[in-house]
């Protein structure tokens, strides 16, 4: 006899009926071209505002010949995690090669942004030690603080102010301090008050962190992020990068000190349990730090674009945050809406993605666009008619 069995996951359901009933269910958009500035998706042609592809990377002609070059040389995987047979040559190289691009010691590349946030928090600190966080830092980092069981002391978005306090008061406690910032921020595109933090962590011998995954290639000079752009150099102990935005490839990376690299080469999870990159990934990094070393007109452009496409939608009246870089929201308000907004567009030409609470506070939610440096000046004004004329048809403008 078969024992009846429910489902022990049917609770997913009646979860997944809440997000449904709310507007917030999704579909995964299916994108059946390389990542272009006019991409397909799901059999329609949209104007492509939802990547975070900056300076047009991910389908460079001399990325894609590095790519497939390694693969002849060298095949498609590495064949284990870094400590036991997986770090090839081209690893090494693109370690030093980004290492010498930010003017740091050394460099640790890993799987992912994702994984470079959390593993290196995780590994450094222990539960005896403090945090203190930007209340809008990315999933990973706070995935990182939590798995480092350090007590978390959250302060109010870009407070540097109330970041002090949360460190004066932790003075004399015993225990590590990080205090850690990303450096744009990915849903409102405004820049951390860097230099604030600083000198913040400075007087209370705290550990500084950023998270440049939306600054690299993006500020800074050639692209080398906050750090640069603020005149930081040899102030924030940890910059975490990523190779999957500008880059336009896959993977993330800490830099800093000899000694923090080597020490993650021993501690940090992702680097010692996961494979590492195949080697066309590498390789394709590599080729794109040549580009961005040598072609900075394509952060000009990118900066170009996001100054013309703001305007436009500014001088339509959108409400587009506090946004300093080229992530620019559209601050609808509820969450349903901004989804709605969202579908409207694509089904007028333009993909841009709705995004509502949790991964925005409840009343902003948005569709949030990002230009790059490879959309025309023709498809951007393209794009603002497009979402100022299905504003207007939804009563989002009046
Ligand atoms: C995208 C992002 C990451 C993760 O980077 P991946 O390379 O995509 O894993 C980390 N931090 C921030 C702030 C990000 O926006």
């Amino acid at each position: 006899m078969t024992p009846t069995r429910t489902d022990p996951l049917a609770f997913l359901t009646g979860q997944l009926d809440a997000l449904r009933a709310a507007g917030s269910f999704q579909r995964l958009r299916v994108l059946e071209s390389a990542c272009d500035p006019v991409s397909r998706f799901d059999g329609h042609e949209v104007i492509n505002l939802a990547s975070n592809n900056y300076l047009g990377l991910a389908n460079h002609p001399k990325l894609r010949e590095a790519a497939i070059d390694a693969i002849k040389h060298y095949g498609v995987g590495s064949g284990a995690v870094r400590t036991i047979s997986g770090t090839m040559r081209l690893h090494m190289e693109l370690e030093e090669r980004i290492a010498a691009f930010k003017n740091v010691e050394a460099c640790v590349v890993f799987q992912s942004g994702f994984t470079a946030n959390a593993g290196t928090v995780s590994a450094i600190l222990t539960a005896s030690d403090h945090i203190v966080s930007d209340a809008l830092n990315h999933a990973s980092i706070i995935d990182g603080c939590r798995l480092s069981r350090a007590k978390i002391h959250v302060f109010p978005h870009k407070d540097a102010g109330a970041a002090e306090e949360k460190l004066k008061a932790l003075d004399g406690v015993p225990g590590r301090k990080l205090l850690i910032s990303d450096g744009v921020f990915s849903m409102d595109g405004d820049i951390g008050p860097l230099p604030d933090l600083v000198a913040v962590a400075e007087r209370y011998g705290a550990i500084m962190m950023v998270d440049d995954a939306h600054s690299s290639g993006v500020l800074g000079r050639n692209g080398r992020g906050t750090v640069d752009h603020f005149g930081l150099h040899g102030r924030v102990d940890i910059q975490v990068g990523t190779l999957s935005k500008a880059v336009g490839v896959l993977g993330g990376y800490v830099c800093g000190s000899r000694d923090l690299i080597d020490f993650l080469y021993h501690r940090a999870r992702p680097f010692l349990f996961s494979t590492s990159h195949p080697p066309s990934v590498a390789a394709a990094c590599l080729a794109a730090f040549d580009i961005l070393e040598n072609e900075p007109e394509r952060i000009d452009a990118l900066w170009n674009n996001t100054r013309r496409f703001k305007a436009s939608l500014r001088d339509a009246g959108f409400d587009t945050g506090e946004s300093q870089t080229p992530i620019t929201p559209i601050i609808v308000g509820d969450a349903a809406l901004a989804h709605a907004f969202s579908r409207a567009l694509f089904d007028n030409g333009l993909l841009a993605t709705g995004i509502g609470y949790p991964t925005v506070p409840e009343g902003r939610a948005r569709i949030r666009t990002i230009v790059t440096a490879a959309h025309t000046a023709g498809q951007l004004d393209r794009a603002a008619g497009i979402i100022a004329s299905v504003a207007r048809q939804m009563r989002i403008l009046p």
